[in-house]
């Protein structure tokens, strides 16, 4: 069975994505070479990430240099050289090699020897070698002596996912092409395009999910897209591509949402406890959040939402952004996640801290708005005991001197810096908390 990603392989430079620049500079030394009868470069190094299109353009290179109408940036496809350079395992003048197979001493000697051959009917020899980073520093000597003086019939194109592990010697003696990952955009275009002509139906919306699922990569999002397509018995629906790629629902984000906006803390709960049953991935999860909250802020702002609103929701999602980290190191996510948005449901409600050390209450200066929408509150994984099991209410002695708010608060502050000594990224995230606070208080005064 032939894959989408083979099956849509580029095949000429203009079907190469997202890769602009390079596929500019390749077509103009194409046509330069045409006219004077020879590429001026025999040398060139693909550098960027896995699944941009290095292989792909190296053969497309190859099979532009060796049409007999080539050199050409647009081989014919029915000469010798062309049906060729459609199996590379076959056509003795493009040698492709695997660098991290082939690194040794041995295999460098071998090349040198090899590359004075002449090519068997192609105008070149073409040696694509793969992973060049991965040959060992012998094999790198070699193999620039062979690129300071090399015969005029052979070409060199290397490929790498690490420019940075390629020797200077090497990168002064090549042409250097990089290959960016390729935008969501465009990446979503090209599957719109695979699947018209497979005649495959598509959802709104699924096929910007397998896109951003690629990461960048056109071979990686069309391996998916097959895999979707397999799942859907030939049509891509967003509630399959979602359970495919582990991606919560749409609604469960759209429900969080709404409830961190509204400050309703128990929905917010409800929703995490759901997220659990279903095995969310809450790295996941976290990412689409700040997405739809991103999108809500900013359908706000063009719609002329009031300042101080615009103002509450950067700030609610400055410090959601903030907790991310807190995500990356915790072992418990679901905890991390519900603690965030409990607090940023309820930033618009608290006082800042200094307020209660001052006076235990907050300040005229510093108004509190009244709480919003509170559904009551009840703890659904760990269920309060009843009331009856509660212990006494505290007596307080009269020996003791009589409580003012102060060392009231002294006590309070220091039974929470008890619990949380344990707790480092707690203790940061109410450090943020208490920044954030007055923050906004100050801004609202
Ligand atoms: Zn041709």
């Amino acid at each position: 069975m032939t894959t989408l990603a083979l099956k849509y392989r580029p095949r000429i430079l203009s079907d190469l994505v997202g890769q602009t620049a390079s596929v500019k500079a390749l077509t103009n030394a194409l046509t330069r070479a045409k006219t004077s009868g020879a590429i001026h470069h025999q040398a060139f190094l693909f550098a960027g990430v896995r699944g941009t299109g290095k292989t792909s353009t190296a053969r497309i290179l190859a099979r532009a240099l060796n049409c007999t109408e080539g050199p050409t940036h647009m081989p014919c496809d029915n000469c010798d050289p062309c049906h060729a350079s459609e199996q590379p395992d076959r056509n003795m003048d493009i040698v492709e090699i695997d660098a991290a197979s082939r690194a040794s001493v041995e295999d460098a000697r071998a090349l040198r020897e090899q590359v004075q051959t002449r090519p068997a009917f192609c105008r070149y020899r073409v040696y694509i070698i793969d992973e060049v980073h991965m040959l060992s520093r012998q094999a790198f000597d070699a193999l620039l002596k062979i690129l300071e003086e090399p015969p005029p019939h052979a070409i060199f194109i290397l490929a790498t996912t690490e420019l940075q592990d390629v020797p200077d010697t090497i990168k002064s003696r090549v042409q250097i092409f990089p290959f960016r990952l390729i935008p969501v955009g465009l990446i979503e275009a090209r599957l719109q395009y695979v699947c018209d002509s497979e005649g495959v139906t598509t959802e709104a919306g699924s096929l910007r999910l397998v896109a951003e699922a690629g990461q960048g990569s056109m071979r990686d999002a069309l391996t998916t897209l097959d895999r979707v397509i397999s799942a859907g018995d030939g049509k891509v629906l967003e509630s399959l591509v979602r359970e495919q790629l582990g991606i919560v629902p749409a609604m469960r984000v759209k429900g969080v949402l709404e409830s961190l906006l509204s400050g309703d803390t128990t929905s917010i709960l409800d929703h995490c406890e759901a997220l659990a049953s279903l095995g969310a991935d809450w790295a996941n999860f976290w990412k689409e959040l700040m997405l739809a909250f991103r999108d809500h802020l900013e359908s706000g702002t063009r719609s002329g939402l009031q300042t101080h609103e615009i103002l509450r929701l950067s700030r609610m999602m400055s410090f959601l952004i903030q907790r991310e980290r807190d995500l990356r190191d915790s072992s418990l996510p679901q905890v991390v996640i519900e603690l965030a948005l409990l607090t940023a449901a309820q930033l618009p409600n608290l006082a800042p801290l200094d307020a209660l050390v001052r006076g235990g209450a907050p300040s005229a200066t510093q108004p509190v708005p009244p709480p919003r929408h509170q559904p009551p509150q009840q703890n659904l994984r760990y269920p309060s005991p009843p009331p009856q099991h509660l212990p006494p209410p505290p007596v307080v002695q009269p020996s003791l001197p009589p409580q003012t708010p102060a060392n009231h608060k002294d006590k309070h502050i220091k039974s929470e810096e008890e619990l949380i000594a344990q707790e480092p990224n707690l203790q940061r995230l109410l450090k943020d908390t208490e920044a954030e606070i007055t923050g906004i208080h100050n801004e609202t005064k």
